[in-house]
This record gives structure tokens, sequence and C-alpha cells, in this order.
């Protein structure tokens, strides 16, 4: 079922943009983010949040994640205005995934190797399955290409996807 995105929840995000702190750099950016999903939980529905995936990466601890430098996501904090609040969406569905994107892009490491498939962009993850049990895996970007670190495709199935920082992967003895 898509859900309208109606004028008052668009202004209240608009106003994440008129902050002071929203584009200081980019954990301040997350957090603001982070901070208007949380406060508009309600109205947005615990469905949609668990559909976009947006439940696993509320409640992570931002300097511990956010990427500090745009050479790793693209992403300009001078544009971001335009962006991200610039143009009215018509549905929340598209609002949701544009912060979803965005906020992944702010935390996930590339493991600068290309997708076999499509050549897309691979990117680390910690998926956690059913039974607790947690692997390092490199999903692709653009399609919905899984592998294990040593290049072997991920047959597993993936309960869930969460993300992993540098001191993690280093912990575990991947080289970034
Ligand atoms: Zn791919």
């Amino acid at each position: 079922m898509e859900k309208i995105l109606t004028d008052e929840l668009w202004i209240s995000f608009i106003e994440t943009a008129h902050k002071t702190n929203t584009f200081s750099n980019y954990e301040n950016y997350y957090k603001s983010l982070v901070s208007w999903l949380k406060s508009h939980k309600e109205t947005i529905g615990d469905d949609f949040i668990e559909r976009y995936e947006l439940d696993t990466i509320l409640y992570i601890t931002p300097k511990d994640y956010v990427l500090e430098s745009s050479e790793y996501h693209g992403i300009s904090l001078l544009m971001e205005k335009d962006r991200m609040f610039g143009r009215k969406p018509e549905t929340l569905e598209s609002l949701l995934m544009r912060i979803r994107d965005t906020l992944w892009d702010l935390i996930t490491i590339s493991s600068k190797k290309d997708c076999p498939v499509c050549e897309g962009e691979l990117r680390y993850f910690l998926a956690k399955q059913e039974n607790h049990i947690e692997k390092i895996v490199l999903e692709c970007a653009s399609c919905t290409w899984t592998e294990n670190l040593d290049g072997s495709e991920w047959k597993e199935g993936i309960i869930q996807f969460y993300p992993i920082n540098k001191a993690e992967l280093l912990k575990n003895g991947v080289q970034i």
C-alpha cells in the first residue's frame, strides 16, 4: 500500500535543512536525518521502518560508523540541501528510500571490488542469520548479488544486513 507524503510531514522534514548544524559535517547530517525519522516514527509506521530496513541503522552510534570523507561515499554536503530537501516526492515510500540510501551511503565501506554480475560496487555488510550466526559479506550496491569474503557466492540466506565499521573489519582481519 502506498502512503501519500502529507504537506505537514514534508514541511517538518524541510525544517531539518534549516537547523544550524545539519550540514556542518557528515556525522551531524546523519544524526539530523535519523533524528527526524525517530521523531516521526509513529506517523511513518513501524511497518514502513522495517520494510525500508531503517530499523537496523537508527540505533547505531554515528561516530563509530559515519565516514567523514566524501571520497568514500560521493556525497557532497553542499549539494544535499537541494538533493535531499529540494523536491517533494509524491509518496512517503520515495522519501524513505531517498533517506535510507543516503544513510547507508554515509556508513558503508566499499571493498573497491566490482560485482561479477553488473560491475557495480561491492560493499561490506554484516549478515545476521536466524541462528544468530554473523558473517561479513560483500553486497552489490546496484543488484542483489552477495558474496563471501573469498569471492564465492553467498547462498545461506540472509535475515538482515547490518552495517560494519572500519574497526570491526580490521578486527576480523579484513584489509581495507
Ligand atoms: Zn551487481
